[in-house]
């Protein structure tokens, strides 16, 4: 039995977030520039390497696997990947493994996801108006992303939409994506903007709309009522008394919830960012492809979670972004 993997701050690690790829079919304006560069392929962890580097983490203790991107449904072979991890479900020593995606390939892939063990998904949708997903996403259409959601319903997959709160974006939305979850039974999630990645004039400030403001809005039509209720995320749950859903929010600016991290994140190449919000890595790759023997690997995570940080710096509240991360979003996966 490996001893489980516990932060300078008596944190248990149990989370593992693995971006497959840092590429996509959309572009969206807070997540990516239009003309992004990608990493060449050879960068890239091969599956067979992303196996053996996420069941070392399983044999470590880790009890949640989440697979993102960049989109991870674009990455060719990724099944295989997800097949290779439903044997950790089998074993038990796995608890739940999951994905967040852009939702546009879901119709080719939902039944293949249940049939791994994958039983939730999360589906990124900031809008329901077909234009202004265009606009948001640059290069995504929303009937697409529409019927890949209901594909995952059909394979049995509960969804849960993730929505990135953005001013003078999708506030007038707010009750019409409420409801809209609400009659289909998805549940939803919304997330504050976080200045991650230099997108040229997208000013972050601008379009930050704090869950504060989002939350008393909602509070003028519903009744909200605080739950204890964690997905092992960093989502704050509330149950909407009129319609009986659930939704969460995920606050990285508005209150930071660092002091209950439980995960890590490991990016395409193998680098494993300890924090979403702060630079420093640990090279996972050089360890894995040096030998076929375990024991340097686990001594590189063991010295990397040796050095996870307290919390990120992201700070608006003065009127400008302060903790900026030069990385994008789609780099160490959201
Ligand atoms: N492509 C997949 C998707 O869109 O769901 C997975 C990767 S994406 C980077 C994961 C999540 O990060 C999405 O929900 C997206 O909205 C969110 N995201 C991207 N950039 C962000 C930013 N600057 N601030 C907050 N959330 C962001
Ligand atoms: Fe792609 Fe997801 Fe980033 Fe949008 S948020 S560009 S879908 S990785």
């Amino acid at each position: 039995m490996t001893a489980p993997l516990i932060d300078p701050y008596h944190r248990a690690i149990s989370y593992l977030r693995v971006s497959v790829t840092d590429r996509c079919d959309f572009r969206c304006v807070y997540c990516m520039s239009e003309a992004m560069t990608f990493l060449p392929k050879r960068e890239l962890l091969t599956l067979e390497e992303l196996d053996r580097l996420c069941t070392k983490f399983v044999e470590m203790g880790v009890e949640k696997l989440r697979i993102t991107g960049g989109e991870p449904l674009v990455r060719r072979g990724i099944m295989t990947f997800f097949e290779g991890m439903g044997r950790h479900l089998e074993s038990g020593a796995l608890k739940e493994l999951t994905l967040t995606t852009n939702g546009s390939q879901l119709r080719k892939h939902a039944q293949a996801l249940h049939d791994c063990g994958v039983r939730r998904v999360n589906v990124s949708l900031d809008t329901l108006d077909a234009d202004k997903f265009k606009a948001v996403t640059r290069w995504g259409r929303l009937a697409q992303v529409l019927d890949g959601i209901e594909a995952a319903r059909e394979a049995g997959l509960r969804v849960k939409i993730n929505t990135v709160a953005l001013k003078g974006f999708n506030e007038e939305e707010l009750f019409t994506l409420t409801e809209w979850c609400a009659r289909d039974g998805h549940d939803l999630t919304f997330i504050e903007v976080m200045p991650m990645g230099d997108l040229g004039n997208e000013d972050r400030v601008d379009q930050y709309w704090s869950l504060n403001d989002l939350r008393a809005r909602l509070e003028e039509r519903y009744s909200l009522v605080d739950t204890p209720e964690r997905s092992g995320g960093p989502a704050r749950y509330v149950r909407v008394e009129e319609t009986g859903q659930r939704i969460g929010f995920i606050t990285p600016l508005s209150h930071n919830f660092c002091e209950s991290c439980n995960r890590v994140r490991l990016t395409c190449t193998g680098e494993l960012y300890m924090c979403l919000g702060q630079e420093d890595m640990v090279d996972l790759r050089a360890p894995l492809r040096a030998s076929q023997d375990d024991a340097a690997l686990e001594s590189a995570i063991r010295a990397a979670i040796a050095k996870k940080p307290k919390g990120h710096d992201f700070d608006y509240s003065r009127q400008e972004v302060r903790g900026q991360m030069s990385r994008h979003m789609s780099h160490t996966g959201g």
